[in-house]
């Protein structure tokens, strides 16, 4: 028996990195997975994936900036599998790297866009989805950088802020309706959100793993696995008494 067996999972960007290895993980647990990204390929990807793999999944392309995207997202879910027990809010962007004064208002508003507004929205969704069937839990994708500031980064860096923000208050508001609610804070992991990083950081002389695995004490940068693996531990029972955490999984990052 798996760890989310039989449990309906939806997560948002599983059409690449983070969030595809997120998807076949939940799937090897035996959840029912619906597999959500902007780009519709990614995530026709991902679902063949899991189905080769023996594993049940479905898909449906949404902006989770767009409202009426996450309506339909969340519709397709319930219609398909009766209610929504878990929901990993992980699609993200990184945007362009510059000092805060160079930062331009359309960078900014389109980051805040997607990683703000888009957990917003989808949590707005998903929350009243479980309070219908009587339950169930969320996990965001917040970041070290969500716990710390980053020199280049500063849109990228409130809103992962923001994104502990919501999870904490939501956990708070509905810890006694069944849902719980927590965030994960990956350190740097090999992808290619991470690879746009450092091509921008090192304007193209180092890889993400050049540059990012001796920031890390553990000394390397981590795998989409290795962060899949907490969140389905998150999603599953075994974690019913974790809720409102903002959690690292990061090699040791912000232990220094
Ligand atoms: P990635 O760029 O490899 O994948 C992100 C996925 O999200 C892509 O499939 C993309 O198409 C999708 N996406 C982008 N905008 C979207 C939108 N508006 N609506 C729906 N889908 C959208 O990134 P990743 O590294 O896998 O990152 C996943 C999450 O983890 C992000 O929230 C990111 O901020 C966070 N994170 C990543 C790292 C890292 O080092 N890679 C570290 C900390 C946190």
């Amino acid at each position: 028996m798996g760890l989310v067996d039989g449990l309906t999972v939806v997560v948002t960007g599983a059409g690449a990195g983070i969030g595809r290895a997120t998807a076949l993980c939940l799937a090897s647990e035996g959840a029912k997975v619906v597999v959500s990204d902007i780009d519709s390929n990614g995530a026709a990807e991902t679902v063949n994936m899991i189905d080769k793999a023996g594993g049940t999944a479905t898909m449906i392309a949404a902006d989770v900036s767009k409202p009426a995207d996450v309506a339909a997202l969340i519709d397709m879910a319930v219609t398909t599998y009766g209610k929504i027990d878990c929901a990993v809010n992980n699609a993200g962007i990184e945007g362009k790297v510059s000092p805060f004064a160079e930062q331009t208002e359309d960078n900014f508003d389109r980051i805040i866009s997607v990683n703000l507004k888009g957990t917003f929205l989808c949590m707005k969704a998903e929350i009243a989805a479980m309070l219908h069937s009587g339950g169930g839990t969320i996990v965001n994708l917040s970041s070290v950088a969500g716990l710390i500031g980053f020199s280049g980064l500063s849109p990228y860096v409130a809103s992962k802020h923001a994104v502990a923000g919501l999870t904490k208050n939501a956990a708070l508001e509905y810890g006694k309706s069944g849902i719980r609610v927590n965030a994960v804070c990956p350190g740097g992991i090999d992808t290619r959100m991470l690879d746009s990083l450092a091509d921008q950081a090192t304007e193209g002389t180092q890889t993400s793993a050049q540059m990012m695995d001796p920031m890390h004490p553990i000394g390397r940068i981590g795998t989409p696995q290795e962060v899949a693996e907490l969140i389905v531990w998150l999603c599953s029972p075994r974690a019913s008494f974790v809720t409102g955490a903002i959690i690292p999984v990061d090699g040791g990052f912000v232990a220094q």
